[in-house]
């Protein structure tokens, strides 16, 4: 299968490149993004026929349905990665919660956070074409806490990529620095910037549109590459865990085969709820997705209203700082499904000129039809983590906590619901220890073992050793720097 642009196509590019192409280079020059050229159809006969398979399984089938242009043994081994999670047998359990409403816990991997579920094998997949194609890679990730621990993890020591990754001092959680500062391999270079993720993010921007860095690069024989969720290479791990998820339900006789579910989201750039609506489009018996926020409520909007208005909005710190996002990338793929290449391009370039796009009412009802949407304020989310583990014994993160708002909002009560859970509690315990009993802690650490008494729950293995392993990476600097740092890592 061959990929195609969101934006039309202006024939100085290629018509579709295949999906190594797409994920070596996944920003296509004229600005929309890669998508397939036709989903695979699954069917009922793909649901029934992995009733019974293992996680691996049936990624392993889904992903051959793609016809992707990656060698087998490629695949199987980047499959492998799953089974470093908690449960090697189920990667991703999912814990009913009460009556109707289940959980989809997607953080067991090696950093906690649901990135692992497609940065894990991503990382064996592109590091194996940039091998054969005898290229090497640069990644430049720009992080406020969950993207670049996961980065680091799976591209270390890997053949032909290296990494560099910036964060802002003392903007992310301490388990968070401490899973990026600790990380200690050749390849890998983690820089702390004096300032806040916007100010990462924008010394990212500058310097890929660099000339100087560019062709500074060049002379190193290395090209630049992006683990963002705008790589398809991401996404496409991201459709597996939706249908994964719905056969647990099955197998644990919560719905029959066939019945439909919500999924309820937690979403930031949109890869997840991607990954479900593809997976939806494939053939998994769906009522609708619920795209649940956090103050920064431009999906809300977008979903209720049909506009996507970035006009005097700026980005809000909140207790969830994984969805603290105003351009959520991939919503423009869902328009290029729903709308065309021509209609995407006319909205997108609203919003890149006028900061701001409105649907018509009938592109809106279109747009209904497949989701809905509310946001939840930090302190109903506290509220929401609190009544739920006094109520049902279950502990969840902030992030996770969202959907419980839009879950009594937007869905109807007798339809079961998938809960995506993003993060374990462990990625932002002071919040956490916080709803459960008012405390305010400074530090993870004080918050954790808070919490692990509390809950009774043990504090994993590798979050316990974050604190006491040796630092790695100590370098910090004024964000003018970067691009010298950078120059001399490689
Ligand atoms: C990245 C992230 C999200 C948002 O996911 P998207 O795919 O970008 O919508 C939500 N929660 C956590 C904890 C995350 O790390």
């Amino acid at each position: 299968m061959n990929f195609i642009q969101t934006r039309t196509n202006d024939a100085t590019k290629p018509q579709s490149v295949t999906f190594s192409q797409a994920i070596l280079s996944p920003i296509a020059s004229f600005g929309g993004l890669y998508v397939p050229e036709k989903l695979p159809e699954l069917g009922m006969d793909f649901l029934n026929k992995h009733l019974d398979s293992s996680y691996k399984t049936l990624a392993s089938d889904m992903l051959s349905r793609f016809e992707i242009d990656i060698d087998k043994d490629v695949i199987e081994e980047a499959l492998t990665l799953y089974d470093k999670f908690d449960d090697a047998a189920n990667p991703v359990p999912v814990i009913k919660v009460k009556e109707n409403l289940y959980v989809s816990e997607l953080y067991h991997g090696p950093t906690r956070a649901f990135k692992d579920m497609a940065l894990q094998p991503f990382g064996v997949v592109l590091s194996s074409i940039a091998q054969k194609n005898n290229q090497n890679y640069l990644i430049l990730a720009a992080t406020s806490g969950d993207t670049g621990p996961a980065a680091l993890e799976t591209f270390k020591n890997r053949a032909n990529v290296r990494v560099a990754c910036l964060y802002p001092d003392g903007g992310t959680s301490d388990v968070q620095r401490l899973q990026m500062v600790t990380e200690d391999a050749k390849n890998l270079k983690v820089i702390g910037i004096n300032g806040v993720f916007d100010d990462a993010q924008n010394a990212l921007k500058r310097l890929l549109a660099s000339e100087d860095f560019n062709a500074a690069l060049k002379e190193k024989n290395v090209s630049l590459s992006a683990a963002n969720s705008v790589n398809f290479g991401r996404i496409v791990f991201q459709i597996i865990y939706h249908i994964h998820s719905y056969l647990e339900l099955v197998r644990q006789s919560a719905i029959t085969m066939g019945e439909k579910v919500y999924l309820n989201v937690p979403s930031g750039n949109f890869g997840n709820a991607l990954g479900g609506y593809y997976a939806w489009k494939m053939g998994l018996p769906v009522e609708k997705i619920i795209i649940s926020s956090n103050e920064n409520n431009v999906l809300t909007k977008l979903i209720k209203t049909g506009k996507y208005d970035l006009r005097n909005l700026a980005v809000v710190s909140t207790t969830s700082p994984a969805m603290d996002i105003l351009k959520s990338s991939n919503v423009e793929r869902v328009l290029y499904d729903l709308f065309g290449s021509l209609r995407t391009k006319e909205l997108m370039e609203d919003l890149e000129y006028k900061h701001a796009y409105e649907l018509t009412p009938e592109e809106l009802s279109t747009l209904r039809e497949s989701f809905d949407a509310d946001f939840c304020t930090g302190d109903e989310g506290k509220k929401y983590i609190k009544e739920t583990f006094e109520n049902h014994s279950y502990l969840m993160d902030p992030h996770t906590a969202t959907c419980f708002k839009a879950y009594e909002t937007c869905s109807n009560p007798a339809i079961k619901t998938i809960v995506y859970s993003t993060a374990e509690w462990t990625k932002f315990s002071p919040v956490i220890a916080n709803a459960l009993t008012g405390e305010v802690d400074a530090q993870d650490i004080v918050a954790l073992e808070s919490i692990s008494k509390t809950a009774k729950l043990a504090i994993p293995a590798m979050v316990k050793e974050l604190f006491t392993k040796e630092i790695a990476q100590g370098t910090i600097i004024e964000k003018e720097d970067i691009e010298k740092e950078i120059l001399k890592f490689l």
